[in-house]
């Protein structure tokens, strides 16, 4: 089959012929009709984000359609239109069995620890293989099984509720997935903050009230547009110690700042004048959970969120394709805009 594939760090993905794969007990094989390609593939290929080994198929934002079964799996779900879970974990540890399998010890991810999607086909457990509904496209389930999802974890962890007020820091694939889902979920208000006008405008054109970060104060900004009270929820994408900063010192009173983006320093908190005073919340999130897809997938059919917008943009299963999409990707001013790799 064929695969492009990871072979080099620093190096362009290079396509091969390997071996399809045969699925073992409890795996099943499904083929690839649509893989996102994420800003995290474009750090694995340059180094920032580490791969369990090489070469190594990339792509963790899978959908297709299930083409054979190891033993142990009903030969029924031949023919089923799935979407992947990319994380797979042992199920039985203490984690696992508190529905929390980012934290097992086992646990594994396709497209880095494991060959992922940006091939013909791809193995996984049953369990990761997620049925998909007819009206769900594939490509837009590629890229609800990333940043939607994870974007939908972040709200959760965040306790937000119908009515509060959200703002979303970073306007990339998390946060014009934060900016529907938090539309979708019946945000008062969603202000999100970026410093490329690119993707200001991006945010803007979603509904949001658009903040440019090297235009103003942010948190002044934000106080502003919320009466002076601060926002309920805070979804931090970027992570600077600047932008987790200001995501805190933006909160309402008993506000929420979920942190997402993997801080490359750390961020200095005045415990008394940003925290306690005001009993706000620093609240870590990672990954995303199995029934969180299921809570996405029932909230696309429901006519709620609309994936269309942000998967405008498909490219075949080619090497030049791929790499050009994972360049665009490594410059910032890129759009907001996410690419899949589509397989008729
Ligand atoms: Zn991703
Ligand atoms: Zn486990």
């Amino acid at each position: 089959m064929k695969a492009i594939r990871i072979s080099a760090i620093g190096e362009r993905l290079t396509q091969e012929e390997i071996p399809e794969p045969t699925p073992a007990a409890g795996e099943v094989v499904v083929a690839v009709r649509a893989a996102g390609i994420c800003h995290s593939d474009a750090h694995y290929r340059s180094g920032i984000g580490s791969l369990a080994r090489l070469p190594m198929t990339p792509g963790h934002e899978v959908a297709g359609i299930i083409e054979s079964v190891g033993p142990g799996v009903s030969r029924k779900r031949i023919g089923e239109r799935v979407c992947l879970h990319y994380l797979i974990t042992c199920g039985e540890c203490r984690y696992c069995r508190r529905n929390i399998g980012q934290f097992c010890p086992d646990v594994s991810m396709i497209g880095k620890d494991r060959d992922g999607g940006y091939a013909e086909y791809i193995c996984v457990p049953e369990q990761n293989a997620l049925s998909l509904p007819d009206d769900i496209p594939f490509t837009h389930a590629a890229v609800m099984m990333c940043s939607f999802v994870t974007a939908l974890h972040a709200l959760r962890k965040a306790r937000f509720t119908e009515g509060e007020s959200v703002a979303i820091f970073g306007v990339g694939g998390l946060g014009v997935a934060g900016i529907g889902l938090s539309t979708a979920l019946g945000a008062s208000k969603i202000i999100a903050i970026d410093k490329n006008s690119a993707k200001v405008e991006a945010a803007r054109s979603m509904g949001a009230i658009g903040i440019n970060a090297s235009e103003t104060d942010v948190v002044e900004a934000l106080m502003d547009h919320t009466g002076g009270l601060g926002v309920d929820v805070a979804l931090e994408f970027v992570g600077l110690p600047v932008t987790s900063k200001q995501a805190v010192q933006s909160l309402a009173v008993q506000g929420r700042a979920a942190m997402v983006g993997l801080a490359n320093a750390p961020t200095p908190v005045d415990m008394y004048k940003d925290m306690i005073g005001k009993e706000r919340e620093i609240i870590g999130v990672s990954d995303h959970l199995p029934n969180e897809i299921d809570e996405l997938i029932a909230l696309v059919q429901q006519g709620r969120l609309d994936i269309a917008p942000v998967t405008s943009k498909t490219v075949p299963l080619d090497e030049t394709a791929v790499n050009e999409v994972l360049d665009e990707l490594d410059d910032y001013r890129g759009k907001a805009i996410r690419t899949v790799i589509e397989i008729e």
